[in-house]
């Protein structure tokens, strides 16, 4: 179940921390997968790139997270397996903190993200005639 987590973990990491460099250097383009998709960043391109590097840091804060869960996890796996006389709690403890942890973490930082990707093209909108 470690191992698991962590095989599931570390991607998500590696990829919240690519989409978090792309946004910081307006290399993420709209899409209908990843990113701070609001109405306002779906309909105009500056508040697309604005919400996107806003979001940028936060972003990376929780792909940075999941990796590093992730990683524990891989480690707790192979001490585990390595040590077969480690209690079913204690391997049960680990998991649920490494996995709520870490995904928690990821989870919270990308709504933050988000939270201030939405904010910041609401502002660079209603600061620019015939936008929306
Ligand atoms: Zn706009």
């Amino acid at each position: 179940m470690l191992l698991i987590t962590g095989i599931v973990l570390v991607p998500a990491g590696l990829l919240m921390l690519w989409v978090a460099w792309a946004s910081g250097r307006d290399r993420l383009q709209r899409n209908g997968t990843v990113g701070v998709r609001t109405r306002l960043t779906m309909e105009c391109d500056a508040a697309w790139f604005a919400a996107q590097r806003a979001a940028a840091s936060a972003t990376a804060i929780g792909g940075a997270g999941a990796l590093l869960g992730g990683i524990g996890a891989i480690v707790m796996a192979m001490v585990e397996a390595s040590r077969p006389g480690l209690s079913f709690p204690f391997a049960m403890a680990t998991w649920t903190l490494l996995a709520l942890g870490a995904a928690g973490w990821s989870i919270a930082w990308a709504l933050a993200g988000v939270g201030r990707g939405a904010r910041a093209a609401e502002a660079l909108c209603a600061q620019r005639p015939g936008c929306v």
